[in-house]
């Protein structure tokens, strides 16, 4: 059984009837965080958030507090916080969610943050397909600025003015890669740019931009609530405080589970009645299909930024995608890199061309008509992506192949003669 508990926080008035709207959100101790803040000097915000741990929940886990630091003095230009909503990782479903079920967590953390960083506009960038989510945000903006939360003369002096805008992309992976982002909402073609200059520096416009994730932001208003202390009595010493664990695939109960980090995929899978009855687990992923491949031999690692990486992984969105012994590792690599084949931008020739030569030895391997030669041409293949890519989504193309064959050789040389539909005979529907 579990010892570690789920700590419900951001997912705390999920069950509440009609829990996007103010009123319940109030009624649940909302904008009480940013009332506090108000009473604050905007540095020792800062200082606050800094002190909390808190690590960047979109998947690089980078310290937020410093970022927030990362931005110059101010020299009466603007000064940006953009937050990225657009959440696309195979696998990542928490920030979607999140925004439908208590919008106004992530408004709270919005004003809060911006406050602290000096910025009077920010921007919750949306990928466009979650039309839903774009008219839900929509509406808790417009409440909150009916009600005084969000607009002109805030803040202890009533000088302080907030306008929060809502963009919807237009549904590309690389949008989510913070400086493309940047680009698509400049109304651009969403491409990488070159960093350094990072955000913090040269970002929205050019100007000093805090570019910080979902989560992230939402976690900052009980942060300031509970105080830096209440948030690192969670979690362990270098990944502070709880997070969602979004279980999917061969699992009895998959879902939401906000927990600590550090707990660890064994108790997880605990509180999530197993794997699918009848059958047992074959591999799994901890961060979508961004991390390595781990196997049941990883079940007791802890969920956290160093334990996850010491076991060849990582942690990332914490999208843990779980697959059980029907599931062929051939077909699901190749899905993931035809998932990267259509969303690499074009901009650098390794991810262009690379994830178009590997998209296409895994599909012979599919069909169980690959080459004895082709598992020694995909290692090199993916060895000249990684970390010669301008962004990370070529370093995370080459990631399921170099893992798979890694765990799975002997999946990936069977498929040099038999078709993965003849060893593993399921519905591919059956499989996500
Ligand atoms: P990164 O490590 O390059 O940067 C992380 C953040 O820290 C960025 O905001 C960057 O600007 C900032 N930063 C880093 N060094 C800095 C410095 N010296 N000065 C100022 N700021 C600095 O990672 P990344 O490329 O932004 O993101 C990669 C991660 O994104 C992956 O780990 C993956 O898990 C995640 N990801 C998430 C999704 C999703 O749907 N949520 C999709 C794809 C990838
Ligand atoms: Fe574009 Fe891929 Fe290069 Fe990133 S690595 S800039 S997605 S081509």
């Amino acid at each position: 059984m579990s010892t570690t508990q789920l700590t419900p926080v951001l997912s705390d008035p999920w069950d509440a009837e009609r829990s996007w709207t103010l009123d319940t959100y109030r009624s649940r101790g909302g904008y009480e965080g940013l009332a506090k803040a108000f009473t604050m000097a905007p540095a020792d915000i800062v200082d606050t958030v800094k002190a909390s741990g808190l690590r960047g929940r979109g998947g690089a886990g980078f310290p937020t507090g410093l970022k927030w630091s990362f931005l110059p003095p101010a020299d009466g230009g603007p000064r940006y916080l953009v937050v990225n909503a657009d959440e696309s990782e195979p696998g990542a479903c928490k920030d979607i969610p999140l925004m439908m079920a208590n919008p106004h967590a992530l408004i709270e953390g919005v004003a809060i943050t911006s406050y602290a960083i000096g910025g009077h506009h920010a921007f919750i960038y949306l990928r466009g397909e979650v039309v839903h989510v774009y008219r839900r945000l929509l509406a808790a903006v417009r409440e909150a600025r009916e009600a005084g939360l969000i607009g002109k003369g805030l803040g202890p002096n009533g000088d302080y003015d907030l306008e929060i805008t809502v963009h919807a992309g237009a549904g590309a992976y690389i949008c989510g890669e913070e400086t493309a982002l940047l680009d698509s909402l400049e109304g651009r073609r969403g491409q990488p740019r070159l960093k350094p200059p990072f955000p913090a520096v040269a970002g929205l416009y050019a100007r000093p931009t805090v570019v910080n994730n979902v989560e992230s932001v939402a976690s900052v208003p009980t942060i300031i609530r509970g105080g830096a202390e209440w948030f690192t009595s969670m979690g362990t010493e270098k990944s502070a405080g709880h997070g969602f664990f979004s279980l999917s695939g061969h699992v009895t109960r998959p879902g939401q589970y906000e927990a600590p980090l550090g707990i660890t995929m064994r108790e997880l899978l605990d509180m999530a009645g197993g794997v699918r009855a009848g059958h047992r687990l074959k591999f799994w992923v901890p961060g979508g299909s961004s991390t390595p491949i781990l196997t049941e031999e990883h079940l007791d690692v802890p969920l956290d930024y160093d334990s996850v990486g010491a076991a060849g992984s990582m942690l990332g969105t914490r999208s843990l995608m779980v697959f059980d012994e029907t599931v062929s590792v051939v077909r699901v690599v190749s899905r993931w890199t035809d998932f990267y084949q259509h969303e690499s931008c074009g901009k650098c020739t390794p991810c262009r061309e690379g994830t178009y030569w590997m998209k296409q030895v895994m599909h012979r391997l599919e069909a169980g008509k690959g080459l004895p030669s082709d598992i020694d041409l995909l290692l090199d293949v993916s060895a000249n992506i990684a970390g010669r890519s301008f962004c990370a989504l070529g370093d995370a193309s080459a990631v399921p192949i170099q893992s798979g064959i890694k765990h799975f050789r002997a999946e990936f040389e069977a498929g040099t003669h038999t078709p993965a539909s003849e060893l593993f005979p399921y519905e591919a529907s059956a499989l996500f």
